[in-house]
């Protein structure tokens, strides 16, 4: 028997599968009969290696992760990436960054550090109160001939916004890479791999414990480093280590590797693996938007054709509810919907591992309290 747990919203570290939760419990303090926690094995021995070699040949399934393209894991999260990719890539020139929401006005700023950062377009210039609200239409981005590479976040996780789509550079008329910060929707759909150079995500929203960062890299992007760049995160390096130029997060990559499993072989809608998993995260967000559309005490502003399907922001219109509205939730076992500090508001994470039921019981307790208030 499972004992039921709260749905837990947060944005990250975010909810895991309860399965894999279990799975990790049990395993603790003999991992397969090693006598051995996964937390006090050598990286380099045979058990660790079986366990990092599955993982990686899991994500590479899952995610269709073509051959041209490694597989790092890697530490320093989406921010230390912030850093580490201008140094693998920029060669110190011309980067163009798409500004759609906080994390990706971050990178530019971080990519200032190294290199010569122009904004190609910003979302904040699309409406009078300079808010995230929409994506750029790609054909309005100023890219430059010469930038070494062009930087999206694909999915805003403050802000609410997710590309349904990656841009097509090429037909742009622009040749240069494209790197996308998927943190926060990894996992929960394909990629178009055809039009990426580099996607990095810290694994604590929707892949397991913080402290892993997965880097997906094209090979021939591989050995561009500036010489500043540490050795432990030049590209080239740990992808010729096998990730293990230095001591990677092993119990990380373990976690992780228990949810690629979970992914693989989850079932829904007649679906399996990662098809079924899109599916149920677009069922879970259609109902939450559709309920917050339909209400007149909640709203959601950002376009239609880009709401994000992991991180859902909303306001009460009379904010002066918030408290009540937290408590309440609380009470119901519905955590951590309080918004971000930069947005404020509320806002509800609905990544891979919150199920169906955790949404029906959100929009139940949305409509119970707008009876009571609205
Ligand atoms: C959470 C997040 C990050 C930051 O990750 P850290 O591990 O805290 O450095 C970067 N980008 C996006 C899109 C995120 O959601």
């Amino acid at each position: 028997m499972q004992a039921v747990r709260p749905f837990n919203f947060s944005a990250g570290p975010a909810a895991l599968p309860h399965e894999v939760l279990s799975l990790v419990a049990e395993e603790m303090l003999d991992w397969h009969g090693s006598g051995m926690s996964v937390m006090e094995m050598s990286h380099r021995g045979r058990e660790f290696i079986s366990i990092y070699e599955a993982a990686e040949a899991d994500l590479r399934e899952l995610l269709q992760v073509p051959p041209n393209f490694r597989i790092l894991f890697m530490q320093g999260g989406g921010l230390g990436e912030n850093a580490i990719v201008p140094m693998n890539l920029s060669g110190g020139g011309a980067v163009d960054v798409v500004v759609t929401g906080s994390w990706s006005k971050k990178s530019a700023g971080e990519a200032r550090r190294y290199a010569d950062v122009r904004i190609a377009a910003d979302s904040a210039t699309l409406n009078a109160d300079q808010r995230h609200l929409d994506i750029p239409d790609a054909s309005t981005w100023q890219l430059r001939k010469d930038a070494a590479y062009v930087h999206v976040c694909t999915n805003e996780t403050i802000d609410g916004i997710e590309f349904q789509t990656l841009p097509d550079l090429k037909a742009l008329g622009c040749d240069a890479p494209l790197v996308i910060d998927f943190s926060s929707h990894v996992a929960s759909r394909p990629v178009e791999w055809s039009k990426v150079g580099v996607a990095f995500a810290g694994a604590q929203k929707n892949i397991g414990p913080a402290g892993l960062t997965l880097v997906i890299v094209r090979e021939d992007l591989l050995g561009r480093a500036l010489p500043i760049c540490p050795s432990a995160f030049d590209y080239k390096i740990v992808a010729e280590a096998e990730s293990m130029f230095n001591t990677p997060p092993t119990f990380g990559i373990y976690v992780a590797g228990l949810v690629f499993q979970w992914l693989k072989r989850f079932e829904y809608a007649g679906k399996t693996g990662l098809a079924a998993i899109e599916q149920r995260n677009i069922d879970k967000a259609t109902l939450l938007y559709q309920a917050l559309d339909d209400s007149s005490l909640y709203e959601n502003r950002v376009a239609a054709h880009c709401r994000s399907r992991m991180n859902v922001p909303f306001f009460l219109r009379d904010e002066r509810l918030n408290d009540a509205f937290l408590a309440g939730a609380k009470e119901r076992g519905l955590l951590q919907l309080k918004g971000h500090k930069s947005v404020g508001g509320m806002r509800a994470s609905i990544y891979n591992a919150i199920p169906l039921e955790g949404v029906q019981a959100l929009v139940s307790y949305l409509k119970d309290f707008e009876n009571r208030h609205g």
